[in-house]
């Protein structure tokens, strides 16, 4: 959709010429001014205090040397990066990403998103991405923790509890969180909640491994009831088969559903009559193997090479793998096959085109910002049960994450009717998510 505000399309240009090429940053910022084209007008305090103009650059960009020796004694180098872009509304949050696709544009763009995203969940946390070029597949567990202490050795003098508190994400799960806070310990000589996603026994919460995607299923939960449907009996995919997608595929079953189908970056598995949960986790949690394995223990399963889980017939397809993974032509035969809800637990897995055929088709869509925030949302859990040096139970912690879910869906859906695009949960996210955060950066003057 064409953006019509001058003032919108000046600042983009300005993004576009001081960011040259970094196309997936470009793609976020585009989606967010095209919502924001809704409200502008009616805000000229926005447009004279240059609130977008701050917005679209990071308050801190840190890009650092990691240094490491193999097991074969061989000295590897990778590029760090920690990128603090707003904290008008608490400390800088959001997880760290160990994947070879890593560069600047992707790290900003998921930054950019967390600003939003992290807004969304009424919690106090600002927004902020960071990772590496670091491959963890095929590395042993002694090559990742020499990664992990190098990567924390020049890390650990940007974050603090009240200053940034990273996470994990792709690449990053509770092993890399625990060598990475081991060595913030050691540095330091301080106990302090400076990471979410820890382990039970050193100030971990308990569902932060199951949040984001149990927190999916929640939201799109509320998206179906809104038009009398549910997970019951209805056949769903997942792209991914990695934290996101494991813990969605648990609470969908859970809640009814039949996952017939999973995916990893070889390819994707079909089973028709469900998967088996417990295998997936196996394979992929345990032995940190592929998928294509599952096929050879399951025989009523076909393992696919390729990319081509979309094109397969289902009711709610939720993509948890990766950015720009669903392409225009994969939403034309979802929605030829009769999918009528899509929610992403991915970051922006879904290409502009594809969005616009599902809001067109009249699909239920569910956008990261929100659809994906209970991962983020825990962690702020995490962070409170760390200040206080209390825990709370399962129980607990799933009953505030589950309000918080239906709250997003709430706050976005009125959103999107009261600024003229009702049912539109992309403009509703987009336009909630950023006006708290306008208006505390209208409060602090010019920072
Ligand atoms: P994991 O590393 O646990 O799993 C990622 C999964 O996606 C793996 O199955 C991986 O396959 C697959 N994948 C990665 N890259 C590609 C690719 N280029 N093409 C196809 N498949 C790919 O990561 P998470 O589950 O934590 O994260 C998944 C998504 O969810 C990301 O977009 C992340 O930003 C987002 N997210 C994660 C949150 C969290 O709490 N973890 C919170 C909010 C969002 P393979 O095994 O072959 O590598």
């Amino acid at each position: 959709m064409p953006v019509t505000s001058a003032y919108l399309n000046r600042v983009f240009a300005d993004v576009e010429k001081r960011n040259h090429g970094e196309k997936e940053f470009l793609q976020a910022v585009k989606e967010v001014f095209e919502s924001l084209d809704l409200i502008i007008e009616k805000r000229p305090d926005l447009v004279k205090a240059g609130i977008i103009d701050r917005l679209v650059e990071p308050e801190r960009s840190i890009s650092f040397r990691v240094p490491w020796v193999d097991d074969q004694g061989i000295l590897r180098v990778n590029r760090g990066y920690r990128i603090q872009f707003n904290s008008a509304i608490g400390p800088y949050k959001g997880g760290l990403r160990f994947h070879p696709s890593v560069n600047t544009s992707i790290i900003k763009f998921l930054g950019f998103e967390q600003i939003f995203k992290n807004s969304l969940t009424s919690l106090p946390i600002g927004g902020a991405k960071g990772g590496a070029d670091f491959d963890p597949k095929g590395k042993s567990d002694g090559e990742v923790m020499r990664f992990c202490q190098s990567f924390m050795t020049e890390l650990h003098r940007h974050i603090d509890a009240d200053t940034d508190v990273p996470a994990g994400d792709i690449g990053v799960g509770v092993r890399e969180i625990g060598f990475l806070f081991g060595q913030y310990k050691r540095i330091t000589n301080r106990f302090a909640g400076i990471l979410t996603g820890k382990g039970l026994s050193y100030g971990g919460s308990l569902v932060r491994t199951e949040a984001t995607g149990y927190g999916l299923c929640y939201f799109t939960e509320e998206m179906l009831n809104q038009r009398g449907k549910s997970f019951k009996d209805t056949p769903v995919l997942i792209s991914g088969s990695g934290n996101v997608a494991i813990f969605a595929a648990e609470k969908a079953i859970e809640m009814g559903a039949r996952v017939i189908a999973l995916s990893d970056s070889n390819g994707f598995i079909h089973a028709p009559g469900g998967i088996n949960l417990d295998l997936v986790k196996e394979i992929k949690l345990v032995k940190r193997g592929r998928l294509a394995e599952y096929a050879d223990v399951e025989r009523s399963a076909t393992y696919h090479e390729g990319r081509g889980i979309w094109k397969l017939q289902c009711g709610i397809a939720l993509p948890c793998a990766t950015q720009n993974e669903l392409d225009e032509e994969d939403a034309a035969a979802l929605i030829k096959n009769g999918c009528f809800a899509v929610a992403e637990g991915a970051n922006m897995p879904s290409v502009p085109g594809a969005v616009e055929r599902f809001l067109k088709a009249g699909i239920l869509f569910g956008p990261a910002k929100a659809a994906n925030a209970g991962g983020v949302a825990t962690s702020a859990l995490e962070m409170s049960q760390n200040s206080i040096r209390l825990s709370w139970t399962f129980i607990e912690v799933d009953q505030r994450l589950q309000e918080i879910m239906r709250n997003i869906f709430k706050n976005i859906h009125d959103a999107s009717a009261a600024y003229g695009a009702p049912g539109n949960l992309v403009a509703g996210a987009n336009i909630a998510g950023f006006l708290k955060v306008a208006d505390a950066m209208l409060a602090y003057g010019v920072v």
